[in-house]
């Protein structure tokens, strides 16, 4: 029902007394390794929601790439358009964190994420034409965004993350455009002050039938045919927001692929994100369907 064109990435995570400044060596604490990459999160979330999900990807032929890949189909993804290719080591994520104040300074190395091309997408064109939903991040090149924008038969979500400019061509043919504030900013040229400025740019830009905008705590903004919709977070008490837009995403392609209005996938969407900030880390922090449910319940 889901396809998933995207990232994969290991996330090698050391603990920091300070961020090392040029030319300074810091000694931090022990190294942890996880599975990361936006691609690889949101597939992750939307199969612990109850989705069915297949990626398309690429690792490269080390012990990280199987790793990424079984990791992957531990949790029910489909993993098999995941290919290793040996032109790039497997993407990796170097994250410090700092003991005192959580502060993350982050370097992506994207290796053989950024060896996925057109053609290997246009290669998996049954899988695009045949999904309901077709769930995009931008940790890939651009024309193979593009790509498999054009392939989808179904509805197109891209969530524009990390920021970068967008063809407008590209964005007509996205249905539901998923942008945090920042990325919203960058696309629309402009400094968004408050909720009316992101209110205005979500109206006014041209391109995707609906724009779902992101403002962390304060919850969610739709806009659908020029009308607009606050959608309140569900009240939580966060400990770490890694791969909160992640965990909405994913969920916003579930309850989508199941057939649910817009407005309230985006309700069921702010709950499994607000759900994602309660535990520590990307993957492991991401609800499954009965704690969804239960939130929603409530
Ligand atoms: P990103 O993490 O991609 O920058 P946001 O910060 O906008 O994206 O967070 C994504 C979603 O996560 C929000 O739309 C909201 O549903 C949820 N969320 C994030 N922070 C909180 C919070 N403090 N309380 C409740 N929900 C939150």
């Amino acid at each position: 029902d889901i396809a998933v064109v995207g990232s994969l990435n290991l996330d090698l995570v050391v603990p920091v007394p300070h961020h090392p400044v040029p030319g300074e060596t810091v000694l931090g604490g022990d190294l942890a390794e996880h599975p990361g990459g936006k691609g690889a999160n949101q597939a992750v979330a939307a199969a612990r929601l109850g989705g069915r999900v297949a990626m398309v990807g690429r690792v490269g032929t080390d012990a990280a790439g199987e790793r990424l890949r079984s990791a992957l189909a531990r949790e029910g993804v489909d993993a098999s358009r995941v290919r290793a290719t040996d032109e790039a080591p497997t993407g990796r994520a170097m994250i410090a964190v700092d003991e005192l104040t959580g502060e993350n300074s982050i370097i992506v190395s994207p290796g053989a994420n950024s060896v996925l091309h057109p053609e290997h997408v246009a290669f998996e064109g049954t899988l695009l034409r045949d999904a309901r939903i077709t769930l995009l991040q931008q940790e890939v090149l651009p024309e193979t965004v593009e790509a498999a924008v054009r392939l989808a038969g179904g509805t197109v979500l891209l969530n524009p993350a990390p920021a970068r400019e967008l063809a407008e061509s590209v964005l007509h043919m996205v249905d539901v455009l998923v942008p945090n504030r920042e990325e919203l900013a960058v696309l629309v040229g402009q400094a968004l002050p408050d909720l009316h400025a992101v209110a205005d740019a979500a109206r006014t830009l041209r391109g995707p039938a609906a724009v779902v905008v992101t403002l962390g705590q304060d919850g969610a903004l739709l806009c659908e045919d020029g009308a607009v919709l606050l959608v309140p977070a569900h009240p939580v008490t966060p400990v770490d927001t890694t791969a909160a837009g992640d965990a909405f995403c994913g969920a916003l392609a579930v309850r989508l692929a199941e057939g649910e209005p817009l407005h309230e996938a985006v309700r069921a969407a702010n709950t499994a994100a607000a759900l994602s900030t309660t535990l520590p880390g990307a993957q492991p922090s991401l609800p499954t369907r009965a704690e969804l449910d239960k939130a929603l319940a409530r």
